[in-house]
């Protein structure tokens, strides 16, 4: 469990998060800097809010809370945390993406969401605590709905606003509060494409931290509707055949997982 009371010892081996707002600091070689804080030449830790995020390899994972494009740390220079998808691997990732967001956390916690006194830090788990009123917050997780719906052999596949030229992906929206999965799962993709489906399986999911989104993984069937892509949303979207589809997104998303579970049926 992550803890934000952290002294690291200068010899221990370690990984080593260094945020500043959704940047991350890279070594020379573009990755996440691994060593002893001997070996680092990070500054004085003192002066910073260190967190221990867990494992990774068997090596301790430690956020350090830096200043914005801190030019305190050198030997590397702070890259959109984007970056690391594309330049190293998966596990990675998704540890700087956990940095990322208890990063966020902290610096959106210091004061009391109800009476608005100074939050204080939780020594034996993450979390802010008033002691004025006793409200606690935790670091926020939005549950994401993700699915690939099949009509016969053809996928339903859309071009998002935001999506790369000519990408397609499949449909997902966020989990409204007091929905459940499916409740969400079945209005967003009404909303999106018109139509309603059936045989709505669970499996798998992914956390996306771009901010905190936990990503839910289904496949379905279309059961009625003619398609009808809404505007707002959405830049076009079709039925497309298993053996003629357009770019769709690389191996290891979630949305690729749920692309090829669909095509085996
Ligand atoms: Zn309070």
């Amino acid at each position: 469990m992550a803890t934000l009371y952290s002294k690291p010892a200068t010899d221990e081996p370690a990984w080593w998060f260094v945020v500043s707002s959704d940047h991350l600091f890279l070594d020379e070689t573009g990755a996440v800097p691994f060593g002893t804080l001997q070996q680092l030449s990070f500054p004085d830790l003192t002066e910073y809010q260190v967190v221990e995020m867990g494992e990774m390899r068997e090596r301790s994972c430690y956020l350090i809370m830096a200043d914005y494009m801190d030019e305190q740390f050198t030997g590397g220079a702070f890259a959109p945390l984007r970056q690391l998808l594309t330049v190293d691997d998966m596990e990675k990732f998704e540890m700087a993406g956990r940095a990322r967001q208890f990063s966020d956390f902290l610096n959106t916690h210091r004061f009391c969401g109800r009476c608005g006194t100074r939050m204080q830090s939780v020594d034996w788990e993450l979390a802010m605590h008033c002691h004025q009123c006793q409200h606690r917050c935790y670091p926020r997780v939005s549950p994401c709905i993700i699915v690939a719906i099949r009509k016969g052999d053809k996928i339903l596949l859309a071009q998002g606003k935001r999506h790369k030229e000519g990408l397609h992906s499949i449909l997902a929206g966020f989990v409204e509060a007091g929905e459940s999965l499916e409740q969400a799962l079945e209005r967003e993709v009404y909303e999106e494409a018109g139509i309603r489906v059936k045989n709505i399986r669970y499996h798998l999911s992914q956390p996306w931290s771009f901010p905190h989104s936990l990503m839910m993984g289904f496949t379905a069937e279309w059961a009625d509707g003619e398609l009808h892509i809404d505007p707002h949303e959405l830049v076009t979207g079709d039925w497309f055949g298993f053996d003629d589809l357009p770019p769709i997104p690389p191996e290891g998303t979630i949305a690729r997982t749920l692309i090829d579970l669909s095509q085996k049926g």
